[in-house]
């Protein structure tokens, strides 16, 4: 591994959000003022690739990486964009009797409005 990727690595792993790289970008700016943001997504793609980290998509905003490899889902705040993981059981067996064929993989976004835009605070 690169010292970026490592260091990449290292936020994800201590933060208890799902990251833009963005936001991964402006931490890793306040030690490494030489980042450029390409070479931010260029580390990510190799740990999501090494499968140290997941990515999560969300339409309409950008990419989300999760220091959470185990399964789990996504509760996704519809006025704020943000993401607290959900546990639930493992659908795969029932998706794939209701489907009939053999599932790869899924991933399973809820959309809610989360308690602080609830209460009309600003959240950001
Ligand atoms: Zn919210
Ligand atoms: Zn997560």
């Amino acid at each position: 591994m690169t010292t970026y990727s490592t260091l990449i690595l290292n936020i994800i792993n201590s933060s208890d959000d799902h990251l833009t790289a963005e936001q991964i970008y402006l931490k890793l700016k306040e030690t490494s003022s030489k980042i450029v943001l390409a070479t931010v997504y260029n580390n990510l793609n190799t740990l999501y690739e090494s499968k140290l980290i997941r990515k999560v998509i969300i339409e309409g905003s950008p990419d989300r990486y999760d220091k959470n490899i185990i399964r789990h889902d996504h509760l996704v705040c519809k006025q704020c964009g943000r993401l607290s993981d959900i546990v639930l059981k493992d659908l795969t067996v029932n998706l794939e009797e209701e489907i009939g064929e053999a599932i790869l993989s899924y991933d399973l976004k809820v959309s809610y409005i989360c308690p602080s835009c609830r209460q009309g605070k600003v959240s950001k």
